[in-house]
Order: structure tokens, then C-alpha cells, then sequence
């Protein structure tokens, strides 16, 4: 693994900026692969970790950093929560660690350095110099990760009765005998402006 300042210099990179979040994630992610005992996420441990985040937020970019865990490999796994945690999960132990950031973080971060004028620069600094334990909690877990939700799962796709398109991943629904994608079964986030 980085070292923190390293992670967050590339962290800013990434992102765009240097923010609050970014410190967080950085740090969400590592105290995570550490208590898996993943050390080389882009070395020996490549493709050992799939990380399920809890929010799509600054430190969501972090994490998927740190971990090297992408949306698009099919490692990073967002549910749509709105809370500050990961679930760390070890493909080679089957073991996994959900650790969420404490509430009272943003508390402490206020009086830790009541000097500083604004809450981002507290936090960023802050954010930096406590321990794991005044950051986050962690819990040992079990997921059920069937084997096409592994990044490199390989299956047939099929294609949908009513629209035609192709549908990977079995996120098909089976209604009344018709075989049909997620949207046509009812769970369209879109209304076409055509009708
Ligand atoms: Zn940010
Ligand atoms: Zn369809």
C-alpha cells in the first residue's frame, strides 16, 4: 500500500480537487484493506478485492483509488444509501469488513482545530491525524456474491420481448413467461418523451 500523503496527492489528482472527502475515502479505504490483510492493491493483490460503497460522493472516488476497485470491472459496487461506508470484501479469504465513518467525527474535527475558519479545512486536517478508531467503526460481515457478480463473470446474454435489447448480467425478469430487462418489467427510472 501508499503511503496516505501519496494516496492523497493522487487522490486530488483524480478527483479533481483535494476535499474533506477525499481524506475520508483515502482513509475508509485503507484502514479497510488493512483489516483484510490486503496489502499491494495494484500489485499481487489486483483483482483480490470487490468493494461495495454506500454513497456517490467525494469519497466514493477515493475508495474505488485506493482499493483499485472500478465501476467499470464490475469491483465497485454502489448502493445507493447515502451513508458513509464501504464493505470490503476478500474474493481469496471470503472474508468482509463493512466500515462506516462515525458520526462523531465531524464533531471532533471542530475541536481538534477550532483555529481554522472553515469546516472543509478542519475536516481535511483533522481527518488526517485521527486514528481509525476515532474515524470509523467496523464490523466483520458475510456477502453472498454469486458468481455472475464477479468482475470477470463471463454469461449469455439474453434480449428483452418487448424492447429488443440485450440484457447481461441475468438482470432479466421472468414475467408471465416473457423474459423481459428491468425497464419493460416496470422499474424504468425514465419516461420516453415520445408518447
Ligand atoms: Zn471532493
Ligand atoms: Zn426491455
Amino acid at each position: 500500500m501508499k503511503s496516505l500523503d501519496q494516496y492523497l496527492e493522487d487522490a486530488g489528482v483524480a478527483h479533481g480537487h483535494l476535499c474533506a472527502g477525499q481524506v475520508l475515502g483515502v482513509r475508509l479505504a485503507m484502514h479497510g484493506l488493512r483489516l483484510l490483510g490486503i496489502h499491494d492493491p495494484e500489485g499481487a493483490d489486483r483483482k483480490r478485492t470487490v468493494t461495495f460503497v454506500e454513497i456517490d460522493r467525494c469519497a466514493t472516488d477515493a475508495v474505488g483509488l485506493v482499493t483499485n476497485c472500478r465501476l467499470g470491472k464490475r469491483a465497485l459496487k454502489f448502493r445507493d444509501w447515502g451513508k458513509m461506508a464501504a464493505t470490503f470484501v476478500d474474493l481469496q479469504s471470503g472474508k468482509a469488513v463493512r466500515v462506516a465513518a462515525l458520526e462523531s467525527s465531524k464533531a471532533l474535527a471542530r475541536n481538534m482545530h477550532p483555529e481554522l475558519d472553515n469546516k472543509n479545512k478542519q475536516q481535511m486536517l483533522a481527518y488526517r491525524e485521527m486514528t481509525d478508531e476515532q474515524l470509523f467503526s467496523h464490523e466483520w460481515v458475510k456477502v453472498d456474491l454469486p458468481e455472475h457478480e464477479f468482475p470477470g463473470y463471463k454469461g449469455d446474454r439474453v434480449v428483452c420481448a418487448e424492447c429488443g435489447e440485450g440484457i447481461a448480467f441475468k438482470r432479466e425478469v421472468l414475467r408471465d413467461g416473457k423474459t423481459l430487462c428491468r425497464g419493460c418489467a416496470g422499474e424504468r427510472y425514465y419516461q420516453p418523451l415520445s408518447e
